[in-house]
């Protein structure tokens, strides 16, 4: 059985990059039947923070990944780590290594871009004192990383120092737990971002010392920016909150960073059904892919008019809730709901959608701005009377309150944008609406007619 892990850092926001690794992760297990493992990888105590991990947790909530059990602290591992760094100077594949920071940086400096290679490491008289337990790696031949994605990657071992494995003071280095943790947790394939390759080649070696079977890995090119440079603040949106805050709804995230570094032929637009069909590491691309706002809103805009109205209604309050505004009452909420096809029909964003229902969240009496204001003249006025009149007892179906509103316009010789306009500015006092018949419809008569009689008394 396929088993996939996250394993990020917490010592930030989570990064549109790590979300797009966490999300082939995930669609790599859950396509398989697999196990999609989280792991916090806090062994650094100085950066590490409980907020960075809370960040994480509800960036991977929000995106829709849900992960098997509960998150692992790697910290919570670092005896366990100890004890693997131990057996190997059991097994002779380590050594005990007594040089002082000070030797170190002195060799350091005698031997400019050498890997080190420790005086102690074929030491037999060893003093009590403190010491670093250093992998015995192999000084000849070479190391290879069959990868997914990179192709065969050859490393040569001279190139390779004897790396730390636990520090003179207990703690085990990074290398040495992500090869013990992956081991201990089952995880069969490392898919991760290809800054972590020159890694490999050293965590490989540490398998190959414990006697250990490597997971198959897969490293994926990094996210660039539209100008084809590595991903940065510059670009705007690089945090996952940051995205969230743009009103993307997570379906669409989830589209459009399948898509970032991963294609399926001619496929741009699709649901998690197809994607976890679809998704293998075969489909990865060599090339860095691009984060293109463009092509996102695109996608969004998609997937919020693929959305059922429900859904969508419950995307907006979320969103909403976010920004911290107030919760929607059920007037309010019927009326986006009746306004919904139309809205999702214009809107590719939460806020744009927002945007378009706010007639339906404002109350009477409607303040027109400035350009509604100016729309609702006495000529105006009086054929919005008229209107009123035409429709008090009409049907309150969309083509009858259109057909309605034509007769009043042809009655005055105008078309029937003369009279939409005006009608527009009492009913929502702005020009950013869904169509004048779409917001009646939802608004309903005696809140339609109330609104009008406000702008016409
Ligand atoms: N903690 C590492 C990072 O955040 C990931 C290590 C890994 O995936 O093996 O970059």
């Amino acid at each position: 059985p396929v088993v996939t892990r996250f394993a990020p850092s917490p010592t930030g926001y989570l990064h549109v990059g790590g979300a797009r690794t966490a999300l082939f992760n995930w669609l790599f297990a859950r396509g398989r039947g697999g196990k999609f493992l989280l792991r916090i990888e806090d062994t650094d105590r100085a950066r590490s923070t409980p907020e960075a991990t809370a960040a994480i947790l509800k960036g991977l909530e929000w995106l829709g990944l849900d992960w098997d059990g509960e998150p692992v602290s790697q910290f919570a591992g670092k005896d366990r780590h100890a004890e693997v760094a131990h057996k190997m100077l059991e097994n002779g594949t380590a050594y005990r290594c007594f040089s002082t920071t000070d030797e170190l940086a002195a060799w350091r400096e005698a031997n400019p871009r050498q890997p080190f290679i420790s005086p102690w490491r074929d030491a037999a008289d060893l003093p009590d004192a403190p010491f670093a337990i250093r992998l015995k790696a192999p000084r000849s031949g070479e190391t290879v990383i069959e990868d997914q994605v990179q192709g065969t990657v050859r490393v040569a071992n001279d190139q390779l120092d004897d790396m730390v494995l636990l520090r003179s003071d207990g703690t085990p280095t990074y290398m040495l737990a992500v090869v013990v943790d992956d081991h201990d947790m089952g995880v069969t394939h490392v898919i991760r971002g290809d800054d972590h390759l020159t890694n490999t080649a050293r965590q490989i070696q540490i398998y190959d010392a414990m006697g250990w079977d490597c997971p198959v890995f897969a490293h994926i090119p990094l996210i660039h920016g539209e100008d084809g440079k590595k991903l940065s603040k510059r670009h705007g949106a690089v945090g996952l909150h940051e995205f969230a805050a743009l009103g993307y709804p997570p379906a669409a995230m989830r589209n459009y960073l399948a898509r970032l570094g991963w294609s399926h032929g001619d496929d741009e637009l699709f649901d998690d059904a197809q994607a976890l069909e679809w998704f293998g590491l075969e489909g990865i691309g060599r090339a860095p892919a691009r984060l293109d706002f463009k092509k996102l809103e695109h996608v969004s805009g998609h997937h919020l008019g693929a959305m059922p109205d429900e859904a969508a209604l419950a995307a907006l309050q979320h969103y909403l809730a976010e920004t911290g505004a107030p919760a929607l009452t059920d007037t309010q909420r019927g009326r986006i709901l009746a306004a919904m096809p139309a809205l999702k029909d214009k809107a590719r964003t939460l806020p744009a959608l927002l945007d378009q229902a706010r007639f339906a969240m404002i109350d009477r009496p409607v303040q027109p701005d400035d350009k509604a204001a100016r729309a609702l003249d006495t000529v105006s006025r009086g054929m919005l009377k008229s209107l009123t009149a035409a429709v008090q007892n009409a049907s309150w179906s969309r083509d009858d309150l259109e057909e309605a509103a034509q007769k009043v316009a042809s009655e005055n010789g105008v078309g029937l944008g003369k009279i939409a306009g005006p009608l527009r500015a009492a009913l929502a006092g702005t020009s950013t609406t869904p169509s004048v018949f779409d917001m009646m419809t939802a608004l309903g008569r005696e809140e339609t007619l109330a609104r009008l009689q406000d702008q016409t008394d």
